[in-house]
């Protein structure tokens, strides 16, 4: 067995593998413009390593293994998920580990168990895309995910989570989801990411 997610030492440094950015905003504890970054380690988990500057860390991309010196694992009480990083630290790993993307059910978005686990970060495949509204820098999409009775899920994208999705839509490839609630409104699932769902 390897290291389990709230168990690995504050020391470990991963590799990870980059699944997703979350968008930049203006965070007043650190007076700068910084993101977060949706991650797997090699035991399969979704971890959020947070604070990434993105300024300076724009070059990590999905799919990209990264090593990265853990500061705090306990961080946010609603989203455990998040591991607080020595931003500095943060690098690409020549030390790589295969994986299987770990997607799940849309249940998940569903039953409501999130909410009692204090879920934070989920991967899954949305069976259905549709609208896509252009307003402002931000493109709304309504997608479906594959849990029956799903009346359709809204979310607002960046212009580089608009990208993935139609690149991935114009190589006609399935397409996963990773999923991260919002800081302030824990209760609120964002799309962070749009990957390949094959790796
Ligand atoms: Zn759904």
């Amino acid at each position: 067995m390897g290291l389990d997610l709230f168990f690995y030492p504050e020391e470990f440094e991963g590799p990870f593998v980059v699944l997703g950015k979350g968008e930049t905003r203006y965070d007043k504890r650190f007076h700068q413009f910084i993101s977060c970054m949706i991650v797997l380690d090699s035991n399969l988990n979704l971890v959020r390593l947070f604070p990434i500057d993105m300024e300076r860390f724009s070059t990590f991309k999905e799919f990209d293994f990264v090593k990265v010196r853990i500061e705090k694992r306990n961080y946010e009480s609603h989203r455990p998920e998040t591991r607080k990083i020595y931003p500095s630290t943060i690098r690409y790993s020549k030390e790589t580990f295969h994986f299987t993307l770990p997607f799940e059910t849309g249940e998940v978005l569903h039953d409501g168990n999130w909410k009692k686990m204090h879920r934070s970060v989920a991967l899954i495949n949305p069976r259905e895309l549709r609208i896509r509204q252009k307003w402002n820098e931000y493109t709304r999409i309504q997608y479906f995910c594959d849990f029956e009775g799903c009346n359709g899920h809204t979310n607002k994208l960046d212009a580089y989570t608009f990208e993935q999705v139609a690149a991935l839509e114009r190589e006609n490839t399935a397409i996963g989801f990773v999923l991260g609630t919002h800081a302030g409104y824990p209760h609120r699932w964002l799309l962070v990411s749009a990957i390949r769902a094959e790796n």
